[in-house]
């Protein structure tokens, strides 16, 4: 891919650390948020910004998308001012928001019938490996297009993984997602038990740590949040939750049960109707006090 200008739509938690760091490596960024006071900080770090959707497509040959979910993508996408009312054709579009698997493959067919360049990219990696440009792609789609953009991806990440065709790596993304959640939902468990057995719960990060086995960055990102009881989101609970339920949709379409993830869900679901939502996946710790008895 040569040097030409890459929008970035959605400036979330993600998308605004993944901007900068292209605005660092590449010469011309235009992005474009929905709310607008988010693209501010975006113009302070070189960005230009596009008005709409559409009048990002009429610029750039490239844009990726880092919205919440579905209906997100949608909004950006469709429309008198999205992307696809824009002049898209022959160009490429790379959604690294996580959907499900159907959604994905409906976008690949959307672009292929709008001559659009599509690559199915979710991210493993959470705010700080955005902000570090050390997210991993999992993509899916036409193997050549994805060795195109390698250069590209690899200003916002460290590693492109090629799953197969796109959906795949969206499905992928799920399978990653599955483990994140789960490991979460323990190590809030585990800190729970501790203190309702009359234990500190730094004992049970002493032992992670000490293991050989068991010593794992993730917990120790985790830590931080359960101890200190600050649940600031690097990754929301709505969204953990979103993606759980895409993952027993999937699973469920297929014939597969998932029990363990359908418990997930459950506590998911307590913690969002009860007015966590907007916090990292961790207060699922916080979720589980309102369940004492
Ligand atoms: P976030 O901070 O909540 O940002 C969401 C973004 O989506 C914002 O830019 C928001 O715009 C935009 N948006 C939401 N609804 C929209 C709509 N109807 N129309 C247009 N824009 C809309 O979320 P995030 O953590 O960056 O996550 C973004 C995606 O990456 C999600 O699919 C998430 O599951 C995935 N992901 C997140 C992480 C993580 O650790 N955070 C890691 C990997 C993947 P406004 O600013 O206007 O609200």
């Amino acid at each position: 891919m040569d040097r030409s200008e890459i929008g970035v739509i959605g400036l979330g938690i993600m998308g605004s650390a993944m901007a900068k760091n292209l605005a660092r490596a590449w010469h011309d960024v235009r992005v474009w948020n929905r709310g607008p006071d988010r693209m501010q900080e975006l113009r302070e770090s070189g960005c230009k910004t596009a008005v709409s959707p559409r009048d990002m497509a009429d610029r750039c040959p490239v844009a990726l998308v880092m919205v919440t979910d579905p209906a997100a993508v949608d909004a950006v996408l469709e429309g008198p001012d999205g992307w696809f009312a824009g002049k898209c054709s022959g160009k490429l579009l790379i959604n690294s928001s996580t959907v499900s698997v159907k959604y994905a493959c409906g976008l690949a067919a959307r672009c292929t019938a709008r001559k659009v360049r599509f690559i199915d990219a979710p991210v493993a990696g959470s705010k700080a490996q955005a902000q570090a440009a050390q997210l991993i792609f999992l993509t899916g789609g036409e193997k050549a297009e994805i060795e195109a953009a390698k250069p590209f991806l690899l200003h916002m990440g460290k590693t492109v993984i090629y799953a197969g065709a796109a959906g795949n790596g969206s499905a992928l993304k799920l399978c990653i997602n599955l483990i994140i959640g789960q490991m979460t939902s323990c190590l809030a468990e585990s800190v729970t038990l501790a203190k309702t057995l009359g234990l500190a719960p730094e004992l049970v990060f002493e032992t992670l740590h000490a293991s050989p086995v068991l010593d794992c960055g993730y917990f120790r990102i985790k830590e931080k949040n359960l101890l200190a009881e600050n649940y600031a989101p690097a990754f929301s609970m709505s969204n953990i939750l979103k993606d759980v339920k895409f993952m027993l949709e999937e699973a469920d379409a297929r014939g597969q049960n998932l029990p363990v993830t359908a418990a997930l869900k459950e506590l998911l679901q307590r913690g969002c109707d009860s007015g966590l939502r907007g916090l990292d996946l961790s207060a699922m710790a916080k979720t589980l006090e309102g369940l004492k008895k």
